[in-house]
């Protein structure tokens, strides 16, 4: 049947640091970030309550309502949607110790909490899915969280994922380097996404207060050498406003991700300052945005907007469409 869905909704599940939810997204206008199972701390999943959420929300979509958390989303779209309970859509953010400290991520002075919080294991959940057949081969799945590399049962569920022929897209500092992401990039099942937001040594410190840009960029580099092809590795940079938001810094960087062999890059705006001004975005954002994509494509860069940006610009078309409509 033909209906308004995502895959998210369809065969998706995130598992987040202390709840089970639909999907990650907190960008879309009513608010995604839908929590199925709320004070979720490991263990035994009661799937008849999960399945039945969905249910409610597939049965909204294919009735042609829209559930409000999902709203104005650009991962909305129809299609004729495989009838399945089976995953193959997967978000992992469950765990908070990191390497560094980003000024805009939630544990930003707090590493004192989030770097001692325990988390709980995925293992064994992902083996009891696998028992119960509700693991789809061929699919995709996003590590987040945390640093990856400093989590210990990443390989393990990485290699469950390979197995079952997932594409794996994997977010980390790239303060540490991995043998099996490289692997993984060599043979084209991986694609990895570092957020580095700055093309000089001074706005990474002042980013990420810590002194590792030339450790970042080396590891980078050793990855962007490995990659099967030249878009797996991908250099991110969340535009702060008030930080680096300037011309001089974007030029930097994409010339620093063509001295490094990047083949990639991603642009992002800064959450909070998002979020509180979304529907005021001044003028000179957008076209610092614009300016990036052609500089990239003047380069031979592949350029992309992460999702806050594609929502932002997105949002930006409909506005001129309105203004033009009145
Ligand atoms: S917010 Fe977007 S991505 Fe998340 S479930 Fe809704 S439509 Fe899907
Ligand atoms: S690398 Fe990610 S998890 Fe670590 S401090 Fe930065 S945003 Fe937070």
């Amino acid at each position: 049947m033909k209906y308004k869905s995502c895959t998210k909704i369809e065969h998706g599940i995130n598992f987040d640091i202390n709840s089970i939810k639909l999907c990650c997204q907190y960008s879309a206008k009513g608010g995604g970030n839908t929590i199925v199972i709320d004070n979720f701390h490991g263990g035994n999943i009661n799937w008849n309550n999960f399945f039945d959420f969905k249910n409610e929300i597939k049965n909204l979509h294919k009735s042609g309502g829209l559930y409000h958390k999902c709203e104005g989303c650009i991962y909305l779209e129809e299609q004729d949607w495989e009838e399945s309970d089976k995953f193959n859509f997967f978000n992992l953010d469950y765990w908070t110790y990191c390497n560094c400290n980003c000024i805009y991520c939630h544990t930003h002075n707090k590493k004192d909490i989030y770097n001692t919080k325990k988390n709980y294991d995925f293992l064994p959940i992902l083996k009891d899915m696998i028992d119960k057949n509700l693991l789809m081969h061929g699919g995709d799945v996003s590590f987040g969280g945390g640093e990856v590399c400093l989590l210990k049962e990443f390989e393990e569920c990485l290699q469950i994922f390979l197995d079952y022929d997932y594409f794996v897209r994997i977010h980390s500092g790239c303060m540490d380097y991995s043998k099996i992401i490289e692997d993984g990039l060599r043979k084209g099942q991986v694609d990895l996404i570092v957020s580095v937001d700055s093309g000089t040594e001074e706005m990474h410190v002042k980013i990420k207060e810590v002194k590792t840009f030339d450790r970042v960029w080396q590891n980078l580099t050793n990855y962007a050498n490995a990659q099967q092809n030249k878009e797996l590795v991908k250099a991110k940079y969340i535009v702060i406003p008030g930080v680096n938001d300037t011309k001089e810094e974007i030029n930097a960087w994409l010339d620093k991700c063509l001295q490094c062999n990047i083949g990639y890059v991603l642009q992002e705006i800064e959450s909070q300052w998002f979020y509180s001004r979304r529907d005021h975005i001044p003028f000179y954002i957008y076209e610092l945005f614009d300016y990036t994509k052609e500089l990239a494509s003047q380069k031979g860069l592949i350029y992309g907007e992460y999702e806050r940006a594609a929502h932002m610009l997105a949002e930006r078309v409909q506005k001129q469409t309105e203004f033009k409509s009145v």
